[in-house]
């Protein structure tokens, strides 16, 4: 048998079975693993906040240009939208709205269920005079 080691969750130490990994795994990883999969409130926070910066990533960031959307430009904005997820995750905030370009917005919510909803939106308008 492979040796193991057993990640903890971050938040409340626990053990996680689904947090042993083969000896080749940094400790790092393996606590990130456990955080991810423990269904303690912090780390359900915690995992919240991870899969809406990587959806602010699919929608904003390099990852938009593989959906053939524009990325955001300027890093600051990305920073800024990982603060807000942030802010809404533990409530502290319901919601935000970010106009990024004259055309570009983006709007993040809590669904009913919990879960961070993000939407970006372009606005196109087509026009002809005379
Ligand atoms: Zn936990």
């Amino acid at each position: 048998m492979n040796e193991v080691i057993a990640g903890a969750c971050r938040f409340c130490g626990q053990a996680n079975i689904n947090g042993l990994f083969d000896k080749n795994i940094s400790l790092e990883d393996a606590e990130e693993q456990a955080t991810l999969k423990c269904n303690c409130c912090e780390a359900e926070i915690y995992q919240k906040i991870t899969s809406a910066k990587n959806n602010i990533n699919i929608l904003f960031g390099k990852g938009s240009e593989e959906y053939g959307m524009k990325p955001t430009e300027s890093e600051k904005v990305i920073e800024h939208m990982n603060q807000v997820v942030e802010l809404i995750a533990d409530e502290t905030i319901l919601n935000a709205t970010i106009q990024i370009t004259a055309r570009t917005k983006a709007k993040f919510s809590l669904t009913a269920k919990g879960a961070i909803k993000i939407e970006r939106s372009e606005t196109k308008k087509y026009q002809l005079e005379k």
